[in-house]
């Protein structure tokens, strides 16, 4: 066991180990790829984490993404609280799920119709049903590094916590199924052609992360989406963004609207459930009324559009309309925290680079840039693990894998971004020693 979690954490652990696969439920949680054990939360508020042994850390990790304002913000907490009272599910329509739909669809380009389910992972294994269902295709070109949940299609090359785990595919996954999901790199569109050329009629859909955060924070080239937009028309084929950690974090209306490509469906999570489970899938009508009840494509959940669910995605949505310049300043602290982070790497001489886009951000142990998975995996991981160790002991909790993002919040005020650089580069300093 490692010195970087606690004894209560330890305690903890032991006791989840017995009951609980891996003493966790996400593998990520296990700190497995820096050499630790999982920390137990206790709680948070706002940019802040407190574990069971009452240490607190400056949090980047942001339950993956869904804390734009940080933890326990009040207008959520009163939001939960306040559904709940009124019922925790009913298995029935509510009016809050119409008016969750109204404003997905009145701020993300192309959405006319969204259908709510309760993760990520039901959005995007809903949305590929229904672009094969479209197109009468079998097959689907996902890219290496990017992650679209646990669905059988998906778990081929599947990024962070995969590669992180060093099992390239998952045993269980049919090989039937493996071999309709086609793999290309990230930022290259000519593979995509060649796919197209090869399967000729056979491709219902690309499924991409547009900016990916599943590899660490990877961008994609100038014109790299518009290539996919492209080759999907020529071939009609659907074009799919995943955009269950970009959407409403990049902007309003997620990537489509921050890099100006549109796609034919796109899938959400996190955000819109405001730290509660949740996950949607969208498109324009011609397609979303071919899911039942309207059309023949069956999905159905027993606690989708989940009432507290809902109104904790209502109330977040709230917040983002009522901030104004919230995706300009949360870009400014990224900044800010980067050019920080980048003096440090300058002064100490490290190979390493700082990738971001907006809120998003991740520290590679590589000379950069990195645009595709055979980049990302040539990152020193060992040395991220000491870095993470290192900083942990400073009291900066960043996700556990060099293949991830770090999300910045609203709640890191400048204040808790120059402690974090401080603490970075006295963590930079120990690993160089
Ligand atoms: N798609 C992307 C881009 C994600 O980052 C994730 C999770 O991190 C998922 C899908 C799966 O979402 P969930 O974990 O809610 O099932």
């Amino acid at each position: 066991m490692d010195d970087t979690s606690g004894p209560r954490s330890r305690e903890l652990l032991s006791r989840a180990i017995e009951w609980i696969p891996g003493g966790v439920n996400s593998p990520v949680r296990a700190f497995r790829a820096v050499g630790g054990d999982a920390i137990f939360a206790a709680r948070g508020e706002g940019p802040y984490v407190w574990d069971e042994d009452e240490r607190r850390y400056i949090d980047y990790i942001g339950s993956w993404g869904p804390l734009l304002f940080g933890h326990a913000h009040p207008r959520i907490v009163e939001a939960v609280q306040s559904a709940a009272a009124r019922g925790t599910s009913f298995g029935m329509p509510t009016a809050a799920e119409i008016d969750i739909a109204e404003r997905i669809c009145a701020m993300v380009p192309g959405v006319d119709m969204i259908r709510l389910v309760n993760s990520g992972t039901e959005a995007t294994m809903s949305a590929i049903r229904l672009a094969r269902a479209y197109t009468g295709r079998s097959k689907i070109v996902k890219f290496a590094g990017c992650y679209h949940g646990h669905a059988d299609s998906f778990l081929i090359k599947a990024g962070s916590g995969v590669a992180t785990l060093g099992l390239p595919d998952s045993p269980g996954v049919p090989t039937g199924v493996a071999a309709d999901t086609l793999v290309a790199e990230f930022n290259d569109a000519d593979l995509v052609a060649e796919y197209f050329d090869a399967n000729h009629g056979a491709i219902a859909a690309v499924i991409v992360e547009p900016v990916v955060g599943n590899m660490g924070v990877v961008l994609p080239r100038r014109t790299f989406l518009q290539k996919l937009r492209e080759l999907c028309d020529a071939n009609e084929a659907l074009l799919l963004f995943d955009e269950v950690m970009t959407g409403f974090r990049l902007a309003a209306g997620g990537a489509q609207e921050r890099l100006g490509v549109g796609a034919d469906l796109v899938t959400f999570g996190k955000i819109i459930g405001g730290g509660l489970p949740i996950g949607a899938y969208g498109g324009r009508r011609e397609l979303m009324e071919m899911i039942a009840p309207s059309g023949p494509v069956y999905q159905a959940g027993t606690l989708s559009g989940n009432p507290v669910a809902v109104a904790a995605g209502l109330a977040m949505l709230d917040l983002i309309a009522a901030t104004p310049e919230l995706y300009t300043r949360l870009e400014a602290r990224t900044q800010r925290l980067v050019t920080g982070i980048e003096t440090h790497l300058q002064r100490l001489g490290f190979q390493a680079c700082v990738q971001h886009i907006g809120s998003m951000w991740t520290l590679f142990f590589h000379a950069g840039p990195v645009r595709s998975w055979v980049d990302a995996a040539h990152s020193d991981t060992k040395l991220f693990a000491r870095f993470h160790q290192a900083l942990l002991r400073r009291g900066v909790l960043l996700p556990p894998s060099q293949f991830e993002a770090c999300f910045m919040s609203a709640a890191h005020d400048d204040n808790v971004i120059d402690e974090t650089v401080r603490a970075i580069g006295a963590a930079l300093e120990e690993i160089r020693a």
